[in-house]
């Protein structure tokens, strides 16, 4: 029996682009003898459209925005419901192929519980606490993994008194240090300061996009990333070092030029290996984690790790980062995914 695989991509996000490319990887990586695909678009107004269960590849991204007059109520996709007046069998698993807020956040994930419906990567708890890095920072925190100082401010203690925010911040934390909108990722709003001048105008670029900002202690490190999979028994990949061509790796670098080098696997002593690996692993599992994750973090010349983040949903398609830290573990594309749906359809079969 081949899986019914619905895959969500686009979305209203920033990310829109990026999820469409991924949906493309994904639907040529994957094998039509074991899925039968079901691509539902997300267009950028935020419309779910269903569109034709794909029978081979697909050649560009094109063929995947379909044009709204085929819209379908997310509700539609529960099991009971779904194309009940058709009779077909409703979806073995949804993979979300979305990132940032509305996508990797826990709101779709929150959608999906609700309809009962098995779907890859992480659940409402780690997704939301995952995008909140002042959240997830507190965690962590609690967990007792070291990071490092930051401090947050939500717009309205900020208007009642910049000053105070600004002075707690060159207090606890000096220069430089980074501003960063909490619940964001691909480093929109983020912004590197080094004096007073500039923590004032990061304050106001951070809370363009949310209306909680964090402020963290910048330190001079080498940025080292792992890929997490598995549920309960995660597993860690090989170590990637991440080489931005700019001061930070900024959305710039990220996605605009393309010079950033990707270093697989990252040439680090085995015991800071050991510690990334063991940090990782207590993060997943701190926050909750199932499917997958890839976290990240700084190392300092003398060794020590610092966790920066995790992504609940990091990029995906074959040339990002997560995918190509399996491959070099010796797992390919094609076998990740095929991984990361029975992984959902275990998860699922647990909460029954
Ligand atoms: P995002 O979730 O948007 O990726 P990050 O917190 O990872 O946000 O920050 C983006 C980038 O900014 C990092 O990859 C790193 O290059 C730089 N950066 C962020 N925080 C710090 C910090 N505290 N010290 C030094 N560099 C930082
Ligand atoms: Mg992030
Ligand atoms: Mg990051």
């Amino acid at each position: 029996m081949k899986t019914k695989l619905g895959l969500l991509y686009g979305g209203k996000s920033a990310e829109h682009k990026v999820s469409l490319q991924t949906a493309l990887a994904v639907i040529r990586a994957l094998d039509l003898e074991k899925f039968e695909i079901h691509p539902i678009y997300i267009n950028v107004e935020g419309q779910w459209i269903k569109g034709p269960e794909l029978s081979g590849p697909v050649d560009n991204v094109k063929a995947l925005e379909f044009s709204n007059d085929n819209q379908l109520s997310p509700l539609s996709l529960a099991p009971s419901l779904f194309h009940a007046e058709k009779q077909e069998a409703p979806l073995d698993v949804i993979f979300p192929l979305l990132h940032g807020p509305n996508g990797e956040d826990g709101t779709v994930q929150g959608l999906l519980e609700l309809l009962n419906v098995p779907y890859v990567g992480n659940g409402v708890l780690a997704s939301a606490a995952g995008m909140d890095k002042v959240m997830m920072k507190n965690v962590f925190a609690q967990a007792g993994l070291a990071q490092v100082n930051y401090v947050a401010f939500i717009k309205s203690e900020w208007e009642h008194s910049k000053e105070e925010a600004y002075s707690k911040v060159e207090a606890e934390l000096g220069f430089p240090c980074f501003v960063k909108p909490a619940n964001l990722g691909s480093s929109v709003g983020i912004s590197k300061c080094t004096n007073r001048a500039e923590l004032e105008t990061a304050f106001v670029e951070a809370f363009q996009f949310d209306r909680k900002v964090i402020i963290e202690e910048g330190v001079v490190a080498r940025e080292i990333e792992v890929g997490i999979l598995g549920n309960d028994y995660p597993e860690c990949s090989i170590p990637g070092e991440i080489v931005p061509k700019t001061d930070f790796y900024d959305y710039k670098a990220k996605y605009e030029d393309g010079d950033t080098a990707l270093i697989i696997p990252a040439d680090i002593k085995d015991e800071e290996y050991e510690q990334i690996k063991e940090m990782a692993i207590q993060a997943f599992k701190a926050l909750d984690c199932s499917g997958l994750v890839r976290a990240d973090f700084f190392l300092t010349k003398d060794g020590k790790a610092l966790i920066n983040e995790v992504n609940t949903m990091p990029g995906f398609t074959p040339f990002s980062m997560f995918p190509l830290l399996w491959k070099h573990t010796g797992v390919e594309y094609p076998q990740l995914i095929e991984r990361l749906v029975e992984l959902a359809k275990e998860r699922h079969q647990e909460k029954q």
